[in-house]
């Protein structure tokens, strides 16, 4: 299988928090891979904004060093760091002040693609847009790219919506959910629509339930106080996994096409039901003897804040009536999996008697740690002695089925190049993101309101103990993680 690289149009990119950790982490090894591979142009430039006053030298010398950290492939590729570190410039901006902001704009050439990143805190997106606008720097054709958090509720969402749209129309915003950048996520795209084969079985009748699972085995240690103000449900339900849910959930649209896709995500978010208290379990890890648990790393020894949610979440159309979608996500769980699991229906007529630990077909969407698709059906045991079934898994691992060209492309490259190319598809939209919050601010505010505190669950295990009875009472079992 051949991956063609196709060079993007010359741009002037912008990364304002160019100093900052996603940046140094994501971003600009992001840039680097693209550039490696040949798809970023020689003649497109990245111009680094901060605060910090740094020479141009100084600016791409700690790129440098930010590129032998972080980016894999820097230390081998000495030359084409040069190459690359020649198309960088920096400019101190302070978002919130006068200065900077004419130099940047004597930056910028006209005609080209014009991209301005805001990796920086969500109360300076409005500012820094407003500043753009006001110095003439934005084009009606320029790109503006946000970083999540994007608001903490419905209503900071709608103010982080109002501020932006004062200087940029939808069609310009990029709103970041890096889950839609992986490779997997648009597999389960391609897996749906460009295949005869599942779109029959996709409904309410052939599929018994849906399971996403985001687990980490990392806690919140090093950023606890952050995590603390916001939880698993804002920090994952609400975007992340909402967005799995969506991808999986929606009607095929007419065209791959950014509106029509985004059109189909939000009428899923539209479709579900409210949650039912009794349907969702909150947890917080708790180390034996007090050690190790998430009140320590949070600061906090009467912190409420979830560090594990699970739900079942009911999405009311004709093609999912009947058939639940269990999210579960948490901190500090025993391995570090992220994946959907499409259950199906027994068959209408068994004829052979049931089988020990028999769970019936899945087909599971492997997002972490490896992306691949499992299928797994039921054969006959093999030898001798009748018809014993079991039930084996096809395993098809990226990495293993397309070989180099599978080299996983993280998400942040790949976005970062769409928003070159115009491409809004893998993005949400401003009335996506606030539908999704107009669905969970009523269970954030019942959590305020109540007296009730998350269940306590071990580091290192599945979760609290409900969180597994949540599909038990209901007949089901969730699939292990790990
Ligand atoms: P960070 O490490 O605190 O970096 C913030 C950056 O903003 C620095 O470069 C800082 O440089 C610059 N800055 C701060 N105030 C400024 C101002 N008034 N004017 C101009 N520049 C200013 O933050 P981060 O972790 O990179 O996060 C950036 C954004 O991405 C946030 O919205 C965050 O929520 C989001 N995000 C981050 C991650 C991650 O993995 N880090 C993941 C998802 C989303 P100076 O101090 O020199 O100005």
């Amino acid at each position: 299988m051949v991956s063609r690289v196709i060079p993007v149009d010359p741009f002037d990119l912008v990364i304002f928090g160019v100093t900052g950790d996603l940046a140094r982490r994501k971003i600009l090894p992001g840039l680097f891979h693209r550039f490696l591979v040949g798809q970023m142009p020689q003649e497109a430039r990245i111009i680094g904004a901060a605060r910090s006053k740094m020479t141009e030298e100084e600016f791409r010398a700690s790129v440098r060093d930010t590129l032998l950290e972080f980016a894999k492939e820097a230390p081998d590729n000495a030359e084409t760091l040069d190459l690359f570190l020649e198309q960088l410039s920096y400019v101190a901006v302070d978002a919130t002040g006068a200065g900077g902001w004419p130099e940047l704009a004597k930056m910028l050439r006209p005609g080209l693609v014009r991209a301005f990143y805001l990796s920086v805190s969500p109360n300076l997106f409005g500012t820094i847009a407003a500043k753009l606008n006001e110095h003439d720097i934005a084009t009606p054709e320029s790109r503006i790219v946000v970083e999540k958090p994007f608001g903490h509720d419905l209503a900071s969402a709608q103010a982080l919506n109002a501020d932006l749209r004062r200087s940029f129309a939808e069609h310009q915003i990029y709103r970041i959910d890096h889950y839609l950048g992986k490779e997997t996520v648009q597999n389960l795209m391609a897996l749906r629509f460009a295949n005869s084969l599942w779109e029959p079985l996709w409904n309410a009748t052939h599929v018994d339930h849906v399971q996403i699972t985001v687990a980490e085995s990392l806690g919140v240690e090093g950023r606890g106080e952050y995590y603390d103000k916001s939880g698993a449900m804002r920090d994952m339900v609400q975007n992340h996994l909402m967005q799995l849910l969506c991808l999986t959930a929606m009607e095929p649209p007419s065209r791959f096409v950014p509106n029509s896709v985004r059109d189909e995500k939000v009428k899923v978010i539209e479709a579900l039901e409210p949650v039912a208290q009794s349907d969702i379990v909150r947890g917080q890890y708790r180390g034996r003897d007090g050690e190790g648990s998430y009140r320590d790393h949070a600061g906090d020894d009467a912190s409420t804040t979830e560090s594990f949610v699970a739900m079942k979440v009911n999405v009311g159309n004709w093609r999912w009536a009947g058939t639940p979608f269990y999210l579960r996500t948490g901190k500090k769980l025993r391995a570090r999996t992220s994946e959907i699991v499409v259950v199906f229906r027994d068959p209408p007529h068994m004829i052979f008697p049931k089988f020990d630990n028999q769970r019936g077909n899945a087909l599971i969407i492997r997002l972490q740690p490896d992306e691949g698709i499992t299928l797994r059906t039921t054969i006959k045991e093999p030898g001798p002695g009748g018809m014993r079934l079991a039930e084996v898994t096809l395993d098809m691992t990226f990495a293993e089925a397309l070989g180099e060209h599978a080299a996983p492309q993280d998400a942040y490259e790949r976005l970062i190049m769409d928003v070159i190319r115009g491409d809004q598809t893998l993005f949400m939209r401003g009335d996506e993101v606030e539908a999704a919050w107009g669905w969970a601010d009523p269970i954030l505010d019942e959590w305020s309101r109540s007296s009730t505190t998350p269940e306590p669950y071990d580091p290192g295990s599945s979760g609290p103990e409900d969180a597994l009875m949540l599909l038990h009472r209901d007949g089901r079992r969730w699939r292990e993680i790990g």
